[in-house]
């Protein structure tokens, strides 16, 4: 058996979860960026180049932070991944940098990509403003309207975003209707797909495109912890990018590893094994195999489903996943905000959370080391924050 977050075999599983469940169609176009991938992440100039970008454009290695005054209130020892200090401010400019030198690659012009909050469009954009690629971003049009200032970034980047009024005008339907577009057009278009998700290769190709985020992260830490290891990793899930990344650098170390998810988009906490965009993973569904939509104050973490691989790591007993609903998240929001001067990303604060709530308990006691991953800066969340807590309680 091959080693835990190694390649997949060519059918993609992790366990029993992932695969490649896609129209005849569109098998491919997998097999072809598979087969694309595969051959870059073998090439060292492929490395070189991507690893210039991250340094020199995306602002890579982000720092490890030691988090003296949170460790003093919750008696815990807390170090900080800081993924929001990269560019565009969050683990995302690792992953389109790395498919937009893919497709350059692959000699393709133009990218594509499905977004619900917006924050995976406005990250293609980017990357394809910085290499000169077409770029269309497919999103719901209830998102269009919940994200105006998004949808104004992306345009702002050059990029075009298609407004999605199929089934429930959400994150679900833009991606239905990248994979149709990708179809269509896939002898110039590559589809710049958002997280650890969808038909293989893409839940391997994303995670390992994030891999740097626990790799730099682990030296961080032995550098910090003078050669020792954390003793808790932790990572909010959404599709599970930020979490796979982290992951896949301490998996093979004693370090227990956790996921967060929102309360209201627990995939596996409340999801049932199923099929959607092209991949067997724990999905929310009703009694009828419906998919359910997510609900969070965070809508970077509206996904009614999660990446297969973290479906496997919970099956196999190898990463725990717990929950944090809306006001703890915003306890925790506040919380690193007075403590460090830090504004997390409502969605890294859901791993904040979990930490401020197991501290001194038996899944986290006190004195342990627990390092959690930054995905994301707060300032796209302080208006809405605002609006929950009132200005009188900031
Ligand atoms: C998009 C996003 C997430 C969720 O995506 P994952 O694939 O689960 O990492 C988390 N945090 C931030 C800041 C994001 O922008």
């Amino acid at each position: 058996m091959s080693s835990l977050m190694s390649e997949p075999g060519a059918d993609g599983r992790f366990g029993e979860f992932g695969g490649r469940f896609v129209p005849e169609s569109l098998m491919p176009a997998c097999l072809d960026l598979e087969q694309a991938f595969k051959e870059a992440w073998a090439d060292p100039e492929f490395h070189r180049e991507l690893d210039d970008l991250l340094a020199h454009y995306g602002g890579r290695p982000t720092p490890v932070t030691q988090c003296r005054r949170l460790s003093e209130k919750l008696g815990v020892r807390v170090l900080l991944k800081r993924e929001d200090l990269a560019h565009t401010g969050s683990h995302k400019i690792n992953n389109v940098v790395g498919q937009a030198l893919l497709t350059r690659r692959m000699g393709k012009r133009r990218i594509i990509a499905e977004t619900g909050a917006g924050q995976h469009g406005v990250a293609s954009a980017t990357a394809a403003a910085l290499f000169g690629l077409e770029c269309t971003v497919f999103m719901g049009e209830v998102d269009t309207k919940r994200q105006e200032l998004n949808v104004f970034r992306m345009e702002l980047l050059g990029a075009e975003v298609r407004t999605v009024t199929s089934g429930s005008r959400t994150l679900k339907d833009a991606v239905n209707e990248a994979m149709r577009e990708w179809v269509a057009s896939v002898e110039h278009t590559h589809y710049c797909l958002g997280s650890v998700m969808g038909p293989h290769p893409f839940p391997y190709m994303v995670r390992e495109l994030q891999r740097v985020v626990g790799d730099e992260a682990r030296g961080q830490c032995r550098e910090i912890l003078d050669g020792a290891d954390p003793d808790v990793v932790v990572a909010c899930i959404g599709g599970g990018s930020n979490a796979a990344g982290t992951f896949a650098g301490f998996v093979d170390t004693a370090a227990r590893l956790v996921g967060v998810e929102a309360a209201g988009g627990a995939a596996i906490t409340n999801g049932i094994p199923g099929v959607l965009h092209g991949m067997f993973s724990r999905l929310l569904q009703d009694e009828a195999g419906q998919i359910l939509e997510a609900e969070s104050i965070s809508a970077g973490l509206d996904y009614p489903g999660l990446g297969p691989e973290h479906a496997h790591l919970a099956a196999i007993g190898r990463a725990e996943y717990n929950t944090a609903d809306d006001a703890e998240v915003l306890e925790a929001f506040r919380l690193l905000s007075h403590t460090e001067g830090i504004i997390p990303a409502l969605e890294s604060a859901h791993a904040v959370a979990w930490v401020a709530r197991a501290a001194g308990t038996d899944a986290l006691p006190k004195g342990s080391t627990v390092l959690i991953t930054l995905s994301g800066r707060g300032d796209k969340d302080v208006a809405q924050v605002r609006e929950i807590f009132g200005r009188a309680r900031a």
